[in-house]
């Protein structure tokens, strides 16, 4: 393996007597001189805006990238990173990742909370690119090595209905993918989560963007979670047994609904069941869990290792699924693999388009040197404005992912392109149950 070392190891190489190079000298005096935050959605899209965070050091030409993107909340986090941390970070050094993330961490009496960790996940995304590049070495190496030569992934593949579903399955098996997540919009609805909406929904949709306002949906739960079973029955005539198959119901039904629809799936041999319950509700893994076999997977709303923890330390989970964009970064990342290995409960870290490739590229970070790796969430279908600002994003190849050996996290923001797609004024939707009452997301 190709590695540009720095310091170290080149002192190792040379003389008996180690003479310290300039580059091995640099980490006892760097000090954080400036925190930038670049928002950008190149896509244009209304899940599209990212929130990157520039580390800057004392050291010419040595900074690191970070993403603190939280949809819904990006010039939250931005303001919060610019007036609330940058003044906390200047002159710090910069190789304290734990120091900083403690410290950062207790600064806000009222503390944790979306805004707040996604600011810090940033922050600490962006030291472990400082100090990968320091020591001229890929993240991975820093968090103990490669633990496997490349990362399993999957893809969502949806339809209006069971057909067209199907053949997106079938699309994407040509592809390679060996792990697929499947979303079909319910009977009666003009939406649904990862589900291409109605065409009148799609005006809708539109219409309130242009007004500023959030756009509205309509969900109804109970016609969803009957036609599940169907749709894995259909799934399994047509695919076979040998594709591993994923549902995501992302908090949309009732603690009850849960439980029948985990028993209710169990011939279908999910992979995972993601988000079955609202992360109000997570007393309901319990009764889940004494009723039906189905893998469960939970945790991409969580912000730090605290929330959900009993749900790893009484196993009753199989995937721990949180985002390194808003649990705390990297570090943390590493921590909750380590709380959950014990229990043999596997990662599959939440990788959705809405987060940049910075954090695609953090996750592919851990999932390498975990031992409990499970899968990882990747998107690879970067538009040409997305690879105009992003260096690189992890690459794909026959259901697989991997990325290089760079220093670092191993990836650059073009600024200059940043600038040409700035932040886009774009409302999640509000979703309402047929009587107009307010229901998750
Ligand atoms: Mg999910």
């Amino acid at each position: 393996m190709k590695m540009k070392r720095r310091g170290f190891m080149g002192m190792l190489a040379g003389a008996a007597l180690p003479m310290r190079t300039e580059a091995a000298r640099a980490p006892r005096h760097l000090k954080i001189q400036d925190v930038q935050v670049v928002v950008t959605n190149p896509e244009r899209s209304a899940m599209g805006n990212f929130v990157l965070v520039k580390v800057v050091t004392s050291e010419s030409g040595l900074y690191g990238w970070g993403d603190a993107t939280c949809t819904g909340s990006e010039l939250a986090v931005a303001r919060f990173i610019e007036a609330h941390m940058r003044p906390a970070l200047i002159g710090r050094d910069p190789m304290r990742i734990e120091d900083i993330w403690q410290t950062l961490f207790l600064l806000p009496y009222y503390r944790s909370g979306s805004v707040h960790m996604s600011a810090l996940s940033g922050i600490d995304m962006a030291l472990w690119d400082i100090k990968g590049k320091v020591a001229g070495l890929p993240v991975y190496e820093l968090l103990g090595g490669r633990a496997r030569s490349k990362l399993l992934t999957y893809t969502s593949v949806s339809g209006r209905d069971f057909q067209e579903a199907g053949e997106a399955a079938q699309r994407a098996r040509e592809r390679g993918y060996k792990v697929l997540k499947v979303q079909v919009r319910a009977p009666g609805m003009e939406s649904g989560y990862a589900v291409p909406p109605s065409e009148r929904q799609r005006e809708a949709t539109e219409k309130a963007h242009q007004a500023g306002v959030p756009p509205s949906e309509l969900w109804e739960p109970a016609g969803y979670v009957r036609m599940l079973p169907k749709l894995f029955e259909y799934m399994r005539q047509k695919l076979g047994d040998e594709v591993e198959l994923i549902h995501d119901v992302h908090e949309r039904i009732t603690p009850s609904q849960a439980l029948w629809l985990a028993k209710a799936l169990e011939p279908y041999n999910l992979f995972f069941l993601e988000d079955p319950v609202r992360p109000e509700h997570l007393d309901t893994f319990r009764l889940i869990r004494q009723q039906a076999a189905t893998p469960l997977a939970m945790g991409e709303v969580w912000t730090g290792q605290w929330e959900g923890l009993f749900l790893i330390t009484e196993h009753l989970i199989d995937y721990v699924r949180h985002d390194l964009c808003h649990c705390g970064g990297i570090t943390i990342g590493k921590k909750i693999a380590a709380i959950a290995e014990p229990y043999g409960i596997l990662t599959a870290w939440h990788g959705p388009s809405n987060i940049s490739p910075v954090a695609q590229m953090a996750n592919c970070h851990v999932s390498l040197s975990v031992a409990n790796f499970g899968i990882q969430e990747c998107r690879t279908n970067w538009p040409e404005a997305a690879r105009e600002v992003f260096s690189t994003a992890p690459s794909y190849s026959d259901g697989y992912v991997n990325i290089g050996d760079e220093p670092g996290l191993g990836i650059d923001v073009n600024e200059k392109a940043a600038a040409k797609y700035p932040y886009l004024a774009r409302h999640r939707p509000t979703i309402r149950r047929a009587d107009d009452s307010a229901w998750a997301y």
